[in-house]
C-alpha cells in the first residue's frame, strides 16, 4: 500500500532488486582485479548501496561514506557544496566507485568527483541509482544508472523529503501538495 503522502510508485521492491543486480553485474565485470573503493554519499545511498554490496563481488573491496552537503532542507538545491564528513580510507591510487541515490543538478557529484580526485584516487566513476539529466547544471555524467527520470521529486528507499520516507521498501513519487 502506497504512503497517503506519494502520488505515485514509480519503483517497487522486485523492480529495484533487478535494477540492482543489472548495476552490479556490470560492476563486477569492469572492476574484477581491481582495487576497489566503493564510497556511498550518506545519507540517501545507504539502501541502495546495502542491497548494492551484497552482489558485489569483488575481491578485497572497500567500503566507505562521504557526506556532503548543498541541500539544506526542502526540495531546491544550492550550488555550494560542502564536505561534512571526508572518507576515512585511502583512496590513493585505488579505483573509487561512488554510491549516490540520485543525480539532479550534478553540484554534489562533480564537486565529491573532484575531491576524490584531489586526493590520489586512480579513477572515480559514479554508479546512481536515479538520475534527472533534465536539471543538469554541471557536465556530470554517471558511469552506471538504474532509471533516467523527468523532473519529479521522489522519496523512498532511502531518499527523503526533509528527512522523512527514507523508510519506505519502494520509491514514489511524492505528492506536489507536500513540498510546494
Ligand atoms: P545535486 O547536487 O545533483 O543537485 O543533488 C543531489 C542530491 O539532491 C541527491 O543526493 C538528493 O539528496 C537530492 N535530490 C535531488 N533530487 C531528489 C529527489 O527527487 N528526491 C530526493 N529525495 N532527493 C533528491
Ligand atoms: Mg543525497
Amino acid at each position: 500500500m502506497l504512503h497517503n503522502d506519494v502520488f505515485e510508485e514509480l519503483m517497487n521492491e522486485e523492480e529495484l532488486n533487478k535494477t540492482v543486480s543489472d548495476i552490479a553485474a556490470r560492476i563486477n565485470a569492469d572492476y574484477e582485479g581491481k582495487e576497489l573503493v566503493i564510497v556511498g554519499i550518506l545519507k540517501g545511498s545507504v539502501i541502495f548501496l546495502a542491497d548494492l554490496l551484497r552482489k558485489i563481488t569483488v575481491d578485497g573491496c572497500q567500503l566507505d561514506f562521504l557526506q556532503a552537503s548543498s541541500y539544506h532542507s526542502g526540495s531546491v538545491s544550492s550550488g555550494n557544496v560542502k564536505i561534512v564528513k571526508d572518507v576515512t580510507c585511502n583512496v590513493k591510487e585505488r579505483d573509487v566507485l561512488v554510491v549516490e541515490d540520485i543525480l539532479d543538478t550534478g553540484n554534489t557529484l562533480s564537486f565529491v568527483k573532484e575531491h576524490l580526485l584531489s586526493k590520489g584516487a586512480s579513477s572515480v566513476k559514479i554508479c546512481t541509482l536515479f538520475d534527472k539529466p533534465g536539471r543538469r547544471k554541471k557536465p556530470v555524467t554517471a558511469d552506471y544508472t538504474g532509471k533516467v527520470i523527468e523532473d519529479l521529486f521522489i522519496v523512498g528507499y532511502g531518499l527523503d523529503y526533509s528527512e522523512r520516507y527514507r523508510n519506505l521498501p519502494y520509491v514514489g513519487v511524492l505528492k506536489s501538495e507536500i513540498y510546494s
